[in-house]
């Protein structure tokens, strides 16, 4: 999508401060941290958010997550927690209409439902 912005920082077209990329998905800093660690694991495909996902996409929302653990393992917050997040929506609170997956940690998130 040419107006996306997360399309946009997987095509190079703006900067971002990558952590990891692969053929499937890539992986920034946020922009706005809402946590010591606050990572976007984005897929490279163009989702609006999980309620966009077709069969197809079963391995690759696994793999984000796969993703997702390995950066946790990577920079050491896997032992102290982490949060998985995705916004799904309005009342969610999705800005950005491009599926994506928040890593929160690195500090004690508390809890929230
Ligand atoms: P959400 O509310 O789940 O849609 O979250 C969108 C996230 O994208 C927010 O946490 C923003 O801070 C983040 N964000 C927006 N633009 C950028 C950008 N150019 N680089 C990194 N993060 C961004």
């Amino acid at each position: 999508m040419s107006d996306c912005i997360f399309c946009k920082i997987a095509n190079k077209e703006i900067p971002s401060q990558m952590v990891y990329e692969d053929d499937l998905v890539i992986a920034f800093k946020d922009i706005a941290p809402q946590a010591d660690i606050h990572i976007l694991v984005v897929p490279r495909k163009h989702l609006v958010n999980l309620s966009d996902m077709e069969e197809g996409d079963k391995e690759l929302i696994g793999h984000i997550h796969y993703v997702a653990s390995k950066i946790a393992r990577e920079i050491g917050i896997a032992e102290s927690g982490f949060r998985i997040v995705s916004n799904h929506n309005t009342d969610a609170g999705q800005v950005v209409f491009h599926l994506h997956f928040h890593i929160l940690g690195g500090n004690s998130l508390g809890k929230f439902w």
